[in-house]
């Protein structure tokens, strides 16, 4: 079963493609991602990528950018409890906007907030879905209804991609390959 149609939100390809905007740019390389972070393909080819980034305070703790074949493989590993339970998470909470000023999820504001992740799918250049903002709080009632299984895969991936990330600080890509 390929679980990226069965959680593609409706219609966003629909959509006319927005210029990517600067706060998905890499952190690292001052400007927009140029390689997957998993298996360092270049993204300039069109295909779509989801960029992650994790931000306390003013400071960004943790970006990447993974290309839809890494992200789908990962999707792929996840429980088939845990995909439902994001399902569930994102159709009754998610609110979506095309504005980043607030957590799409419990609406609190983005500037009261002390920290968050910002997540966008992309290609090349363009963003295709409206960037989601979750906040902390929301990411830890997603995280909590997710299998141990599913949180080992994430873990097991954030690890052999990123070695110098602390094994218990909290960057799982949940949404790897499901948006
Ligand atoms: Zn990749
Ligand atoms: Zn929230």
């Amino acid at each position: 079963m390929d679980c990226r149609d069965e959680l593609r939100f409706e219609g966003p390809r629909a959509r006319k493609p927005i210029a990517l905007p600067s706060e998905l740019y890499s952190f690292c390389e001052e400007g927009p991602f140029q390689a997957c972070s998993a298996c360092c393909r270049s993204l300039g080819d069109g295909g779509l990528y989801q960029v992650q980034k994790v931000i306390r305070g003013k400071e960004v703790i943790f970006e990447m950018a993974i290309c839809e074949a890494c992200a789908q493989g990962l999707c792929c590993e996840f429980s088939e409890e845990s995909l439902q339970a994001i399902k569930g998470f994102l159709l009754s909470s998610f609110k979506p906007s095309p504005e980043t000023c607030h957590c799409h999820f419990c609406g609190f504001p983005r500037p009261l907030l002390s920290g968050y992740t910002l997540v966008g799918t992309c290609s090349s250049r363009f963003l295709v879905v409206p960037t989601i903002l979750l906040c902390d709080r929301c990411g830890e009632q997603l995280q909590a209804r997710i299998s141990n299984k599913t949180r080992e895969v994430q873990e097991d991936f954030v690890r052999s991609t990123f070695p110098g990330v602390p094994a218990d600080m909290d960057v799982s890509p949940t949404f790897g390959g499901i948006l």
